[in-house]
């Protein structure tokens, strides 16, 4: 088996000093291996986005460990950075809100190949190769982005990433600010080009069913924290957490009639400023017992080769509102 391109250890990010914090991301440990895609899942607020900023380095970690290709990232100084911003690279979510309006497709994709010193003679011909990889067509090179529909920005988006030939994407909600009907397309262009340029991802979204469509792993995350990690097939297929086993209830796919997440959990998601003490799923979850607010508990071995964050051995079929 292949070393991880990327390991995330004890990942912890506090934003705010003094008593009161934001813990916006606490303890989070995953592995990326080459060409692997891993799922981060979540409510808004569990931390997901945070976690892909942190990783590479658009901001600084409160504390934990980041290796890339074995080289510890989370606290290098800037200028050690640049070699590793060549091979890791993000999507957005927003492609309009990422693009210079003011700049020619061909300036904004081979802007991205003279901010990493690569060969600037071939730049026209490059940019179009780029643009040609993510199914535009080259001549296209000469437009400025409001000349395209929004799946199409998304691709202009991607040939920027592309641009340095890196080995990790981190793609935030590359498919949320795109309607239903053009996300399918996307999501076919992201995993084309993945098969073909054996790049890994850490592919975030909100949306349990297209990360299981896109990803080899997923980890699930609630208020800064990982509930569970396993095969995209284990934890959509046998999820053993609670939380996991909700979001996959509430999916539309599974059951067009499916009641919404704040259906089946009690409350709201509660502050990270003040986290419930032990679980800190337990305000929501069903089957919370007074156990569950003395220990967080530690993820154990799901028996697949994942894990998850629970006390319970094992949970009933289905959640039902509490
Ligand atoms: Fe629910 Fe308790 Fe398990 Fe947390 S530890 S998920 S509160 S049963």
């Amino acid at each position: 088996m292949n070393a991880p391109l990327l390991e995330v250890e004890g990942l912890t990010k506090h934003f705010g000093s003094g008593p009161a914090p934001v813990r916006a991301v606490e303890g989070v440990s995953f592995a990326i291996r080459p060409g692997e895609v891993l799922g981060l899942v979540g409510e808004s607020g569990s931390g997901k986005s945070t976690i892909g900023r942190l990783v590479l380095r658009l901001l600084e970690p409160t504390a934990g460990a980041i290796r890339f290709a074995g080289e510890d990232i989370a606290r290098a100084p800037e200028r050690r950075l640049k070699p590793f911003r060549r091979r890791a690279q993000m999507v957005f979510q927003d492609p309009y809100a990422s693009l210079n309006p003011r700049l020619r497709v061909r300036d904004i994709v081979g802007e991205a190949l003279d901010a990493h010193s690569l060969a600037r003679g071939r730049r026209r011909e490059r940019v179009g190769e780029l643009l040609e990889l993510v199914g535009l067509p080259a001549a296209h090179m000469t437009r400025f982005p409001h000349e395209f529909s929004g799946g199409q920005r998304q691709r202009i988006g991607l040939a920027r990433a592309l641009a340095v030939e890196p080995e990790l994407i981190v793609a935030d909600e590359p498919v949320s600010a795109l309607d239903v009907s053009v996300q399918a397309q996307a999501l076919n262009l992201m995993q084309d080009l993945r098969a073909r340029l054996n790049l890994a991802m850490l592919f975030i979204s909100h949306d349990l069913d297209v990360v299981e469509l896109m990803c080899d792993r997923i980890a699930v995350l609630y208020l800064g924290r990982v509930m569970e990690i396993g095969t995209a097939e284990q934890v959509t297929q046998r999820p053993r957490h609670p939380y996991t086993q909700a979001l996959l209830a509430a999916s539309p796919k599974a059951d067009p009639d499916a009641p919404k997440l704040t259906r089946l959990l009690k409350g709201d998601i509660p502050s990270p400023i003040a986290p419930p003490s032990g679980c800190v799923f337990r305000t929501r979850c069903p089957y919370a017992t007074p156990a569950c607010a003395e220990v967080i508990p530690p993820l154990r071995d799901s028996g697949e080769g994942g894990a998850y964050a629970c006390i319970l051995d094992s949970i009933p079929e289905r959640t039902e509102a509490a």
